[in-house]
């Protein structure tokens, strides 16, 4: 090996090599998906929450399917995924920047016409009534907000700035019945009665579901665009908006007996055929599933025996005549839908669309 020079130090790595996994975001689905969260808000307006990369299926695609079919407001978590998403678009669409500004990017808002969502009596400050804004009062997730005791200060500091929005966000949207949410509903109103002037926007994803008393102005749906449909609001049929799928590299005929795997951890009971696929963790298909997932192949659901390892996973393909080295296995889409995959994995959809579409989106095969 050479010693690299100050030159390849900072020069970008080399791009990785393809992997095997291929990742089909579906446009149109994302679109019908934002539909559906129109007919259920009609009276509001419906924003779309493309932060990480709209959920690592990206953000472009994402915004532009969108902005085409008519959505005019968008929301990053940060300035860089801001800036992305305006080269995509155009002027037109008002991009909202969720975790509002820093003091590194607090002077690049405006060339991009990007509109901070101020968090903070330290983001206010930092904001100096330059241009329009968005406020975030905290209603009980103590994540991000002003806090009631800043509540009055906060107006004071505001009283030069054109506020876009006022928003608060849910804890527990996706329970329909929690408590917290009609704790929150009432923080959130008493509060914007302090900024008669702007817009209001609580309801993410799940708070479109729980009602009309939650849409306000403006609606903040996410991952329901990118076709979860696992909450408890009815159950609505949302689109796939991800697929992937990855290879058989090999068959095998095992006998009784047999082990699969690291860890030895299942052991045939009979004679199986088994596939062996081109998918791991290194993809970001997630260890828990383990003996519990499965990938969708010629119509039925093929368990996963054993561990997921890095680059491989072994299926129970006992006959099927289709599984033959080079067929393609779906692990996540219409067939192995984003909500089932996330409960066997032990985590939530967002965290399968981040981790495994979102790698696979960097690294695999297009
Ligand atoms: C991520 C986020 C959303 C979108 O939430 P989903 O549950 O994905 O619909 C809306 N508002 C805020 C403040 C967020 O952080």
């Amino acid at each position: 090996m050479t010693a690299a020079t100050p030159d390849s130090a900072t020069s970008p790595p080399a791009r990785e090599p393809r992997r095997l996994a291929r990742l089909t975001v579906d446009h149109a689905a994302i679109v019908e998906n934002w539909r559906f969260f129109k007919k259920q808000a009609p009276n509001a307006a419906v924003s779309a929450v493309v932060k990480a990369d709209a959920y690592g299926l990206g953000s472009i695609g994402a915004s532009r399917a969108l902005a085409q079919a008519g959505a005019r407001v968008f929301f990053t978590a940060t300035h860089g995924e801001a800036v992305l998403v305006r080269k995509a678009l155009g002027e037109g669409p008002q991009i909202f920047v969720l975790n509002g500004p820093t003091a590194e990017d607090v002077g690049a808002f405006a060339s991009a016409k990007l509109t901070p969502i101020l968090n903070s009596m330290a983001q206010i400050k930092l904001w100096d009534a330059r241009a329009p804004a968005g406020l975030h009062i905290d209603t009980g997730m103590n994540r991000l907000g002003i806090g009631p005791e800043e509540l009055t200060d906060s107006v004071r500091a505001l009283k030069d700035v054109s506020l876009a929005i006022v928003m608060s966000h849910l804890a527990c949207a996706s329970e329909v019945k929690h408590e917290m949410n009609a704790l929150q509903l009432k923080r959130f109103v008493d509060a914007a009665t302090l900024f008669p002037k702007a817009p209001r926007s609580l309801a993410s994803t799940g708070g479109v579901l729980i009602g009309p008393d939650y849409h306000f102005d403006l609606v903040r749906p996410g991952v329901g665009l990118y076709g979860s449909g696992g909450l408890d609001a009815d159950n609505p049929k949302l689109n796939a908006a991800a697929t992937i799928e990855a290879p058989i590299l090999q068959v095998r005929d095992v006998l009784p007996g047999e082990t699969f795997g690291y860890g030895a951890t299942f052991t045939a009971a009979q004679k199986m055929r088994t596939a062996t696929v081109g998918l791991g963790y290194a993809d970001g298909y997630l260890r828990s599933l383990s003996t519990r997932g499965y990938g969708f192949l010629a119509g039925a659901k093929r368990p996963i025996l054993g561990r997921v390892s890095m680059d491989l996973i072994i299926l129970d393909v006992t006959g099927c005549d289709d599984a033959q080295p080079g067929a393609m296995v779906e692990f996540l889409g219409p067939n192995a839908p984003l909500d089932d995959i996330a409960a066997l994995a032990g985590t939530a959809p967002y965290e399968i669309l981040t981790t495994f579409a979102g790698t696979v989106r960097k690294t695999g095969v297009r």
